[in-house]
This record gives structure tokens, sequence and C-alpha cells, in this order.
């Protein structure tokens, strides 16, 4: 079951470490910091509604930018305390929600879905934060010196969101405050009382930004990567006696294409469509019909070549491939090609379409002298 979330974004620190820029406004791929954070919050599922806490003085510019930014969730805005607790404390206890995810608006890159699944870990344990594994070795210093590794293993870097089940986080964060113990994470007053708090692994994407380097290393994972786009075009000839090959599948027909390959047409055109997209020139080029290696092999082969060669710089995005023949039916065969090219492409089948078409008769695919394919493919730059 699902319960009512209200984000709590704290935004009320004084960006110590950005030397006097106040971090939350500065622009990231475009975007303020702070309205990504919130735009963040409009498209995750579990959360209703948004507190934002902030400094007296910022009061008025952040709703301004939630204005301007179009936040489609309801945006309270309020101020702060002197320390984090005591702005998440104020925040909480504004929240509707029955749940809060208490964030930092200073973390512009958070998955919405990884949210959710901390929000709904909350709901399970009634306590839950976004962390990531240690990957470096962690050791123990003395005196400037290393004395000794600490097992990894067991660590977690944690960030936000922290999601809480709202009463409790008010009571124990009260209680906190009036036994005068400090804290610096949102969850540290759970693990004080011995209360659970379920750990879900995130992203290290999820930056959250404290000096003006972080801003350089959002704005670059923000930056679109460079699309490219191309088409092949090929035709072969139907020949009587030769087996039918279309996107690696063995088609049951009187006639095949003729070819030095196996010559099929499909694959041949969606090989063009890559090596235009990567600017690699075309299959002529890559596979000359004049060596004889080529003679009659199996161009899934080529396609795979073809493919190891273009993923040395790009990173593949989908395909669509037209093929024009009067006869045979090609229905029944469109799955398994899907499956044949994404195979070779080592890609999801969800990104190969496929599809088949006629010319109505006209034409040399009409008279049935010979098929033709059409492909186009996008490519991402690495
Ligand atoms: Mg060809």
């Amino acid at each position: 079951m699902d319960y009512t979330v209200t984000a709590v974004v704290v935004c009320a620190g004084r960006s110590h470490r950005m030397g006097g820029v106040d971090k939350l406004f500065e622009n990231v791929g475009g975007v303020p910091v702070l309205a990504r954070t919130l735009l963040f919050c409009c498209k995750s599922e579990c959360i209703n509604d948004i507190v934002a806490v902030t400094r007296r003085e910022s009061i008025e510019k952040v709703k301004e930018l939630a204005k301007r930014y179009g936040i489609s969730k309801p945006v309270k805005v309020i101020e702060g305390g002197d320390c984090r607790a005591k702005s998440a404390l104020l925040g909480a206890k504004s929240a509707a929600g029955e749940y809060i995810a208490i964030l930092d608006g200073a973390r512009p890159l958070t998955d919405p879905a990884q949210a959710d699944k901390v929000c709904r870990a909350a709901f399970e344990y009634g306590a839950a934060a976004l962390g990531v594994p240690m990957t470096d070795t962690v050791k123990r210093l003395e005196d400037g010196m290393i004395v000794g590794t600490i097992d990894r293993s067991r660590l977690m870097r944690i960030q936000t969101p922290q999601a809480f089940e709202k009463k409790r986080y008010i009571e124990l964060a009260q209680t906190a405050a009036r036994d005068g113990r400090e804290t610096t994470d949102d969850c540290s007053i759970y693990e004080m009382y011995g209360l659970p708090i379920k750990a879900v692994e995130g992203s290290v994407s999820n930056i959250k930004i404290t000096t003006p380097e972080d801003i350089s290393l959002c704005s670059a994972l923000c930056a679109p990567r460079e699309t490219r786009i191309g088409h092949g075009y090929d035709v072969h000839r139907l020949e009587g006696g030769r087996d039918l090959w279309l996107c690696g599948v063995k088609i049951e027909h009187d006639a095949g294409l003729a070819g030095h390959s196996d010559a099929d047409v499909a694959l041949h055109a969606l090989i063009d469509a890559m090596l235009g997209a990567a600017g690699l020139g075309d299959i002529g080029k890559m596979f000359p019909d004049t060596d004889d290696s080529f003679k009659g092999i199996s161009s899934v082969l080529l396609l795979e070549r073809a493919a190891a060669r273009v993923y040395e710089r790009f990173d593949f995005g989908n395909c669509d491939i037209t093929i024009i023949a009067q006869k045979p039916k090609l229905l029944p065969y469109i799955e398994k090609m899907r499956e044949n090219v994404a195979r070779a492409l080592e890609t999801d089948k969800s990104r190969v379409n496929i599809k088949a078409t006629t010319e109505e008769g006209l034409g040399f695919t009409g008279r049935k002298e010979g098929v033709a394919a059409h492909a186009v493919c996008l490519l991402y730059r690495r």
C-alpha cells in the first residue's frame, strides 16, 4: 500500500565551500540546481507535495523559481533553522504527508525512480536512506600515516532522499533535540535510538553539490551526448536455386537473393545505416566483394564485425528496418529477425524495429525481380 509523501527539500545552507556563490541558484546544464531538484520531485510517483526549507532571504526566490519552472506539485516554502537538523524538523512539522522524504536541495541529479524506491522501503521498514557502496579502499590514519585497512564491504556512503514515517521522525528529532544530541544526517537519530533504517542502493551520479568542481561535474553529466543518424539502402536480385536470408532468418520461398555474401539485403541496409551514422563509409568499403573471404558469408557475421568497429566510438541507440518484397509474407519471421539483430548488436530487442511492406505490385519489387530494404540507425557518441 502506498502512503502520502511530502518531500522536505533542505536548502538553508550557506554554501561555505562555494566561495560565496549560492549553489542552489547556479546553473547545471542550463537549469538552476534547486529547479532540477524540484523537477525530479515532480517526476517521482511517491512524492505528493513539497516543503522547501530555506533561509529567510531566499524564500521569495525559491517561490519564484518553482513558478518559473512550472513545478506541478504543491510547493510550500518555509524558513529553516540555524542547522540542518532544525531545518529538517521544521520541514517535517509543516509536511502534509504521512511520510516525509528529506532531501538535499543541492542534489540535482537524483533519479526519481530511486527516490521512489527509498519511499517504498520506508513504507515497509519505517525509515530508509539512499546510498552507494564504497568502491575505494578505506584506510585508517594516525598522525598522517596509514595504519590499517577498514573492511569496506560493510560501509556505504549515504545520500538523500532519506524517508521516514513522519510522526515517528518528529518524535525522535524532538527527543534528540531535548537530549542535546547532535546529528549530521537525518537517519542518525534512528541509529541513536536503535531503530531500523533500510539501506537502498543508489547511484554515484546522485552528486551533492558542495564545491565549484561539483557544478562542472553535474553539468558534464547533464550535457546531451552527440547523436548521430545514418541511413542505408540496398537491393538484391531474386534468383531461383538460392536460399532467401533476411535478418539472419532463412525464409521459405521459391527463390533467394543473389550476391557475393548470403545477400541478406536487410542486414546490408542496416550495416550501411550504422556505418553511415558512425562516418565509417559503407559496406562495400568495409567488406569488398573482391575479397574471397566474404564469399557466401553470413551477413550476421558482417553485422557483428561492423558493430564492433562502430562500438569503438559510439553506443547504439536504435534502428528501424523496412523490407520491401512482394512475396513471401514476412510477418511470421519478424520476431526471430529482431532477436537475431538484437543479439548481433548486443542490444535489447525493444531497440530493433523491423517491418515489411510491398509496393503494390509496382516496380521491380512488385514484379518479384528483387527485394529492397531501407534502414535508419541512431548512435550516441561515447
Ligand atoms: Mg547488398
